[in-house]
């Protein structure tokens, strides 16, 4: 089954001719503002994941992304995949999954923010601080990165291209508006390719500065000027991993039962059976995180139900409740104590409502967003649930701080708020007797806000945190103004 199908990729729009992994990797949104989305997704048998079980992480991962990125050479490729998920920035096991039976009979965590930023951006980034290094290579460019962040993203980049060749990384954020964690965690770094840029106004006045840059054609070719937000399909892939890593492990020890599966209708199929199936709950902003369950639930992983969790900006619960989905503008975007989730227009869910409606549908009806704002597809809410095993429900402030205190009181740790969101909804909605894994989306230690709210008490800060908050800090402040950052990129930039 590997490299024999059409892996390649075309646009949500239908205006790219199909497109290698390698190529999408280091390009944005698609050439006709449509996002890159494989042609065909690859499907896995279940005698393949019997195979897969006995691998390490790294190994799972080369043969997973593997599927999607037909360009790289496997040996490549599984040397890329140990560098990123190997001991320098990751302990063993990458992903550890953690019971919470004591809360509710069947419920566990997926720990994804092991790695170097407590959060599960590091999984996808530090894939791309490989293999971007290793393409640019071979086509002899250089990179300049420019991004805006918030908090989880900026860090989670920096932290995987630091040190790395033919890359920098510009990464503006807004002064005075992440936490002490996240601050720290950016600008502590003093590599000579790490540019921090603190702007004085809110994340939206960096975004729209970034937008600016963009939209200089002439300017981003002289400087090379790239991106790693979250519609690369390069961290999808990435991610499809994890899901495929949770399954396997929470069915160690069950793996007889598969051989029915495949024997019969294929653990896969929408309407087969399902062996040893599992409901995965995901906290979700900008649905990429939960595009990847989806995609790894068509190649055949045995997930039954993907539980779509928001806070308060509910946009995407609203979709999957309604079928109408009504992206909102920034000035309707509350800031909560989740606060990586605050996003109203989820950029990913083009590349879901694509495969839900297909090209042709897709391409009559998504123009209708664009003209009114809204697109009605409350005909297919059946369809999202039945078909595409979708479920969704919204956590509040008052709802995390519980689930916080409750998965502590259970099991002496607390989880961070984001997380939180995740498990509120699962205990919602999780059925008997179905094992249901909440993906952990970063570590506690990253909020210790919230979570002292939520205990009554500050939690004691980690030695590597403190060492993080007493560093040096390495930061360039400037005004919300276009041609400070051109003066700064034209001085810094690298130079093919
Ligand atoms: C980015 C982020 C999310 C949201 O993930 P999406 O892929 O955007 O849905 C949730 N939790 C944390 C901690 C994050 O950093």
């Amino acid at each position: 089954m590997h490299r024999t199908q059409d892996t390649s990729f075309i646009s949500t729009r239908g205006g790219m001719a199909p497109t290698g992994f390698l190529d999408v990797l280091l390009s944005g949104l698609a050439p006709d503002g449509g996002l890159a989305v494989p042609a065909e997704v690859p499907r896995v048998s279940a005698a393949t994941l019997e195979a897969w079980r006995s691998l390490s992480y790294p190994e799972l991962a080369a043969e997973v992304i593997g599927l999607y990125a037909t360009d790289i050479p496997a040996a490549d490729l599984r040397a890329l995949t140990a560098a990123a998920y190997g001991p320098e920035h990751f302990p063993d096991p990458v992903v550890p999954l953690r019971p919470l039976d004591a809360v509710a009979p069947g419920l566990a965590l997926v720990g994804l923010s092991e790695g170097p930023t407590m959060a599960f951006k590091d999984l996808a980034m530090q894939f791309l601080g490989q293999a971007i290094p290793y393409q640019l290579a071979r086509e002899g460019r250089v990179l300049n990165i420019l991004g805006a962040t918030s908090g989880d993203t900026g860090s989670a980049a920096e932290h995987a291209f630091r040190g790395r060749d033919g890359v920098s990384v510009f990464m503006l954020s807004p002064q005075g508006r992440m936490s002490d964690v996240q601050r720290a965690q950016m600008y502590s770094l003093a590599d000579a390719n790490i540019h921090n840029i603190a702007v004085d106004g809110v994340f939206d006045d960096c975004q729209n500065l970034v937008k600016a840059i963009n939209g200089d054609a002439a300017f981003k070719v002289e400087y090379a000027i790239g991106a790693v937000n979250s519609i690369n399909f390069g961290r999808i892939a990435a991610q499809v991993v994890y899901y495929v890593w949770a399954w396997l492990r929470a069915s160690d020890g069950v793996a007889e039962g598969l051989a029915g599966a495949a024997a019969g209708a294929g653990v896969g199929e929408p309407t087969g059976e399902r062996i040893f199936g599992v409901d995965v709950a995901v906290p979700s902003g900008n649905f990429g995180n939960i595009y990847a369950g989806h995609l790894a639930r068509t190649m055949g992983v045995p997930i039954r139900r993907l539980i779509l969790a928001t806070n308060e900006n509910n946009v995407l619960d609203e979709f999957f409740s309604t079928g109408v989905y009504r992206p909102r503008s920034s000035a309707q975007t509350l800031a909560t104590s989740s606060p990586s989730m605050d996003i109203s227009k989820a950029s990913n869910l083009e590349r879901f409502i694509w495969t839900l409606l297909g090209a042709e549908e897709f391409h009559s009806r998504w123009p209708e967003l664009e003209r009114t704002g809204v697109l009605d597809l409350s005909d297919q809410l059946a369809r999202m649930r039945d078909e595409f095993g979708f479920v969704s429900g919204t956590s509040t402030h008052a709802d995390r701080l519980a689930a916080i205190r409750r998965v502590h009181e259970a099991t002496a740790a607390p989880i961070d708020p984001h997380t939180a969101d995740g498990v509120t909804v699962a205990l919602r909605l999780m059925e008997p007797e179905v094992p249901t894994l909440v993906l952990e989306t970063a570590r506690p230690e990253k909020f210790p806000e919230t979570v002292a709210e939520a205990l009554g008490a500050p939690q004691p800060v980690p030695e590597a945190i403190q060492c993080l908050l007493d560093a040096e800090q390495h930061v360039v402040s400037i005004p919300c103004d276009e041609s400070r950052l051109r003066a700064l990129i034209a001085a810094d930039a690298l130079r093919s």
